[in-house]
């Protein structure tokens, strides 16, 4: 094998490796992209934090229903209790047990409200809870696929990695350092088919000087345009 076909093969597998290695990132991008867990998170988060609230104001009026429900009892007793006679006292008596019972009554009315928001809102964070888990098993499978990909690319890296040294061993290492030198100016592409005597990376038409070295010689010769290695295959 000539050394430029040696080389143009190790051109060939890097431009595989660098292709997986691009993927091998992607995939690890894609891995750490919570942005829909997070904003589902968010949601569950917002819902619980809403019921809570809910169910505690729920719970506080429930204790000052029974407080003003005991207030009520006690002044009912006292008022039938017979003790007092005085009218004016008795009629005081009767209007603070129906002003209570009233107060009773609208913080109940308050109470059903509340309880219906607070049921609302439990329901809604369920679901917010449910659709979470759903995202995270989804997520999960997704995931799943995604690291089985990226280890069998990371096993193809591998193994072109090892072929990648082997052939360098092949190849002048003058020839492989001026390769190397070309390869970020030239887009990892340093080595360039002649075809119908033009350049197949830059297109131009080579003229006759270039032509006849790459038939007469074994010596390198490159692109009259670009400046690539030549290669005929
Ligand atoms: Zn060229």
């Amino acid at each position: 094998m000539s050394d430029v076909l040696a080389l143009f093969r190790i051109q060939k597998l890097e431009l595989v490796i660098i292709d997986r290695t691009k993927r091998i990132k992607a995939i690890n991008a894609q891995l750490e992209d919570d942005a829909a867990l997070q904003a589902a998170q968010a949601v569950v988060d917002a819902a619980r934090e809403a019921y809570e609230n809910a169910a505690k104001q729920a719970n506080e009026l429930g204790t000052q229903i029974a407080s003003v429900s005991d207030k009520r009892s006690e002044s009912e007793a006292r008022l039938y209790s017979g003790i007092n006679n005085n009218p004016r006292e008795l009629a005081d008596m009767n209007r603070e047990v129906e002003a209570l019972a009233r107060r009773k009554s609208s913080l109940e009315d308050e109470l059903r409200r509340l309880a219906a928001d607070r049921d609302t809102l439990l329901q809604r964070a369920e679901e917010a809870e449910a659709e979470l888990a759903e995202l995270q098993e989804q997520r999960q499978q997704e995931n799943q696929a995604l690291i089985g990909d990226r280890d069998a690319l990371s096993g193809e890296v591998r193994a072109m990695l090892a072929q990648r040294k082997e052939g360098i061993q092949e190849i002048p290492p003058e020839l492989f350092q001026r390769y190397n030198s070309m390869r970020s100016a030239k887009s990892n592409r340093p080595v360039a088919e002649l075809r119908d005597g033009a350049c197949t990376i830059c297109g131009i038409e080579q003229n006759s000087s270039v032509l006849s070295a790459m038939y007469r010689t074994d010596a390198i010769v490159t692109c009259q345009n670009c400046g690539r290695i030549l290669i005929r295959l």
